[in-house]
């Protein structure tokens, strides 16, 4: 289908109405208006054929993960969401993958009141690329860098799911349908994030696993973690399928989970887990370390002994 017959498509099903959009799709830009004396809170996230998602994979999960992964950046930084674009590279501007990709990527995006504002639509490998824009009061985002020496460790919901999904998929193996669901259709912690406003110091996403995107927070925070790797919680729903050990190594190191991992004063576990209540997200919150003077985050397991990953995390170009 030729590229503004495939727009046209997009913009029948963009239907999510909100004031704040003087003007959606169909003119050179979008026309926007932020509430007054917010912060702006901009996110960006691209999903690619084979490295993100492996071929032939439902539209409609690509698309939901598409903007879910996105979402679950303003989560981190406690922003609500409103406005996201989409650029789309299409190898051959089929229209059925476009209409099921809309279904996934829509139904999320109608749960947390996005409309789609704009976005651009290329012939190319098979790509994608979104934008969210969120708004935040001054000063409440959640940053990386906020951590102190004493805060509680903790994550949001359970660990490891999705990698243990990529995992079976990646041996051939039919995939555990909660597993699949942990892959294919992440939650955005959002309700979540925006609690935790105020309450936490610092907080990012677990896109890449725990024990890398906690470095992220130590280096930004100029401080150490001791997290205690058999605390992170998620491990009963991977038994069934993977020995006590490989689970670990999922839970500490596997991508994909974008549940929330955040640090709170050490004092405030109440707090917190009222924050966390008064959400109602029904995700739990468990707490998984500590933050101490110090570089980078040292994982021990049950009996207190350092445990040293085999692989740290998802980077890209890395062998
Ligand atoms: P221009 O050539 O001015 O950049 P385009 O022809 O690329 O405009 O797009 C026309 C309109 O359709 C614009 O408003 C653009 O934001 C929107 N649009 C294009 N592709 C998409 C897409 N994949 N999702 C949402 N909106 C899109
Ligand atoms: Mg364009």
């Amino acid at each position: 289908m030729a590229e503004f017959k495939l727009i046209d498509l997009i913009r029948a099903r963009a239907t999510q109405a909100r004031d704040d959009v003087v003007l959606g799709i169909g003119d050179d830009a979008a026309l926007l208006q932020p509430p007054p004396g917010m912060q702006l809170v901009v996110a960006m996230d691209t999903l690619n054929d084979g490295v993100h998602f492996p071929p032939g994979t439902d539209p409609a999960h690509v698309g939901w993960k598409a903007l879910a992964v996105n979402l679950s950046d303003l989560a981190a930084m406690a922003a609500e969401p409103a406005w996201c674009t989409l650029s789309l590279s299409l190898p051959d501007g089929d229209p059925a993958w476009v209409a099921g990709f809309l279904d996934g990527f829509l139904a999320l995006a109608s749960l947390y009141d996005v409309a789609l504002v704009g976005g651009d639509t290329t012939r190319g490998p098979l790509s994608i690329s979104v934008t969210v824009h969120g708004f935040v009061d001054p000063g409440r985002a959640l940053r990386r860098d906020g951590a102190r020496v004493g805060d509680g460790v903790w994550v949001s919901g359970t660990l490891g799911g999705a990698a243990a999904a990529l995992g079976q998929w990646r041996a051939g193996e039919t995939i555990a349908p909660a597993l699949r669901e942990r892959l294919e259709r992440p939650r955005p912690r959002i309700a979540l994030g925006r609690a935790l406003a105020g309450v936490a110091n610092a907080c990012i996403d677990i896109s890449d696993g725990v024990l890398a995107d906690l470095g992220h927070v130590c280096v930004a925070s100029g401080v150490a973690v001791r997290l205690e790797v058999d605390a992170l919680p998620g491990r009963e729903a991977l038994r069934p399928h993977l020995g006590d050990d490989a689970a670990r190594m999922l839970q500490a190191s596997g991508g994909d989970d974008y549940e929330l991992c955040f640090t709170a004063p050490g004092d405030a576990d109440a707090t917190v887990r009222a924050a966390a209540d008064a959400a109602e997200t029904g995700v739990e919150v468990t707490r998984v370390g500590t933050v101490v003077a110090g570089q980078g985050v040292q994982a021990l397991d049950r009996d207190g002994r350092s445990w040293l990953p085999a692989r740290k995390g998802h980077e890209h170009f890395v062998p």
